[in-house]
């Protein structure tokens, strides 16, 4: 997607360890109109999947799916990582790995908001090992439901979550893929591979 490797471009920062910040756009402050078109870019990429929920971790894989749920008129549900007074029993839960925060977190999916028939399509800011999408396929696992795919806003293609999801059977659909993080420069993938 040409305005998101833009803008990615523009103010994208490369932090030590691999890490693309990109807190001016997504991961803190957030663009709605760009965050609008990522949701509208998915939803046609996935609009003949079937799909009937959007699932994501909280909080930065948010914005980018409730706009996928929008455009495709289906809920939205987001995996909450801490045990909540209102969240209690009757979880779905697995343990995730995170990437840059170093520390294992378990997530949790309400069962009262999944039902055996669901399709579910996951969304999520980045992808890098596949912790954050593979926890949400554990859980997809406990309950029966069907993954149709993933839509991932920012891919890092030099690391192995996209191959190991595709090797699993699910369809990885990235709007902005890098090729490499070194040297503090960000390289994206050609472009007819973006
Ligand atoms: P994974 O679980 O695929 O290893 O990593 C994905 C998760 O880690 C994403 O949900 C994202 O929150 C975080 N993450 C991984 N790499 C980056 C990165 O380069 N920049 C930012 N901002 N977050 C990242």
């Amino acid at each position: 997607m040409e305005e998101l490797v833009e803008r990615i471009r523009a103010v994208g920062k490369v932090l030590p360890g691999n890490v693309l910040k990109v807190d001016a756009f997504l991961n803190h402050q957030v663009d709605p109109a760009l965050m609008q078109r990522i949701g509208e870019e998915f939803a046609s990429r996935f609009k003949n999947a079937g799909v009937t929920k959007i699932w994501t971790v909280e909080s930065s894989g948010i914005a980018p799916a409730l706009m996928t749920g929008l455009a495709l008129g289906v809920p939205v549900i987001f995996a909450r990582k801490h045990k909540s007074v209102t969240l209690k029993d009757d979880l779905y839960t697995a343990e995730v790995y995170s990437y840059t925060k170093k520390v294992a977190n378990k997530i949790s999916i309400a069962k009262q908001y999944v039902a055996p028939d669901e399709k579910v399509l996951i969304i999520d800011d980045f992808l890098a090992n596949g912790q954050a999408v593979n926890g949400l396929l554990e859980i997809a696992h406990q309950a029966g439901v069907q993954v149709v795919g993933a839509g991932i806003v920012i891919e890092k293609a030099f690391q192995p979550g996209h191959q190991e999801l595709e090797a699993k059977g699910i369809p990885v659909v990235a709007l902005a893929k890098i090729k490499s993080l070194s040297n503090g420069k960000v390289e994206f993938e050609d472009e007819e591979e973006q």
